[in-house]
Formats: C-alpha cells, sequence, structure tokens
C-alpha cells in the first residue's frame, strides 16, 4: 500500500506517517526532513536550498522529485510507502505518477488532512521535535516530558524549526495554496482523495485514516 498524506503545514502530516510506520511497518518519505537532512551535513544542494526553505518557498521540483526518485530506487518498502509534504505541485505529482509506473508499483490513497488556519498558527509555533527520533512534541497538546527525557526514544535533545515562525508560516500557506492545493482535485478527479478532519486528537485523526484506507493486505 502506497499512500499520500496531503495538507498545509501543521496539519499533523509527520505526525499521523509515523503512526502508520508503527501501525504498518510503512516506511515515511518526508521530503522536509531530506532536504533539513542536506542542510544539516552541509551538501552543497543543502545550501542551495537553505534560503529557500528558512523562508518558506517551495523548492524546485528538479531536486525534491531527484530526491524521492533516489528513495524509491534505494530499496523495497514492506509495507508501502508514505509520502508526506510530496508532492505539492503539479509537475511533482505527475512526476511521482510516473517513477511509481516505471516500478510497477500503484499509489492506493491520497489522504488530505484538513485544518483551518487559525489552528496551523497556533500548531506550528508550539512546535518541536525530538534532535534523535524526531518524536513530535507541542507547548500545548503534547509538552516534552517533564525529566527532559523523548517519551519514545529517551534522547534529551528537542529542535525547533527554523522555519516554524509566523513570518514563514505565511509564505508556506500562501505556497500551499497556490501550488499544492490543486492536487485535491487532481486526485478528487482520479477518485483516490480521501479527506479526514486534521482537527481531531491525534488517535482520531489516525483511526480515521485507518477507516480512510481500509484494510490492510498483511505483507501488503
Ligand atoms: P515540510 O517539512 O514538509 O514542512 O517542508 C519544509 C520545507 O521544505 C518547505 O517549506 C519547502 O521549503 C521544502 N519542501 C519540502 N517538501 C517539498 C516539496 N515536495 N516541494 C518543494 N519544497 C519542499
Amino acid at each position: 500500500m502506497n499512500l499520500i498524506l496531503l495538507g498545509p503545514p501543521g496539519a499533523g502530516k509527520g505526525t499521523q506517517a509515523r503512526k502508520l510506520v508503527d501501525a504498518y511497518d510503512m516506511v515515511q518519505l518526508s521530503t522536509g526532513d531530506m532536504l533539513r537532512e542536506a542542510r544539516t551535513s552541509g551538501t552543497e544542494m543543502g545550501k542551495i536550498v537553505a534560503d529557500v526553505m528558512d523562508r518558506g518557498d517551495l523548492v524546485t521540483d528538479e531536486i525534491v522529485i531527484g530526491l524521492i526518485r533516489e528513495k524509491l530506487g534505494a530499496g523495497k518498502a514492506g509495507g508501502g510507502f508514505i509520502f508526506d509534504g510530496f508532492p505539492r505541485t503539479l509537475a511533482q505529482a505527475d512526476a511521482l505518477g510516473a517513477l511509481m509506473a516505471e516500478m510497477g508499483q500503484t499509489l492506493d490513497h491520497v489522504v488530505e488532512m484538513q485544518v483551518d488556519d487559525a489552528a496551523l498558527v497556533a500548531r506550528i509555533t508550539g512546535r518541536s521535535t525530538c534532535g534523535d527520533c524526531g518524536e513530535v512534541y507541542h507547548d500545548q497538546t503534547k509538552p516534552i516530558p517533564a525529566d527532559g527525557k523523548c517519551s519514545n526514544c529517551g534522547g534529551s535533545s528537542f529542535q525547533r524549526r527554523a522555519d516554524d515562525n509566523e513570518d514563514s508560516l505565511k509564505t508556506r500557506l500562501l505556497a500551499y495554496y497556490k501550488q499544492t492545493s490543486p492536487l485535491i482535485g487532481y486526485y478528487y478527479a482520479k477518485g483516490q482523495l480521501k479527506s479526514v478532519d486534521g482537527l481531531a486528537s491525534m488517535d482520531q485523526v489516525a483511526a480515521s485514516i485507518a477507516a480512510a484506507i481500509g484494510p490492510v493486505r498483511a505483507g501488503a
């Protein structure tokens, strides 16, 4: 089973992707994580994308399609792939379709996570992640444990993303509405779109996603 999680920044795509990884042994492919990794390791590409990401604009289709192509070619995903934050443009959606066809794979579900804009600001500005395992925390809804240790891996370094601020969020939202939201119509027309309420609790959203994608075949 291969699926896309689609939604604006702060909709909870990363959090739900991690739940799907645990529940269905899937592989999360987050282009945002790949780009942040490239920045941290100081690659040429990382340097090129740094300013664009901090502003909240989209990096070029060529770069992200290249990253996805590399990851898809690198190995098989047991339970399938979760595309988190990709595709974000129509060109990326077309490229993903072509890549999947090349690999003899199908895209089984596109899950749109619906969240209203006012909630996104609160979600994004309170967000932090464990530097070791990527577990997501939030100042109000899921604070870092009092002992300062990640509840998932015990790590003690937590990070806030440089682009998780109100200015950058405005640009990211604009990019979402201008460049990414047309994908909702694109996948609807292909009969692949399922929508869930992303404002519910984390577990409720996970349950809605499970209901939307239906029973998962063992080893599929
Ligand atoms: P994310 O972690 O998905 O919110 O992505 C963080 C930033 O990485 C975005 O604001 C973009 O600058 C860049 N980015 C991530 N995925 C893509 C993509 N599919 N296309 C273009 N830019 C992307």
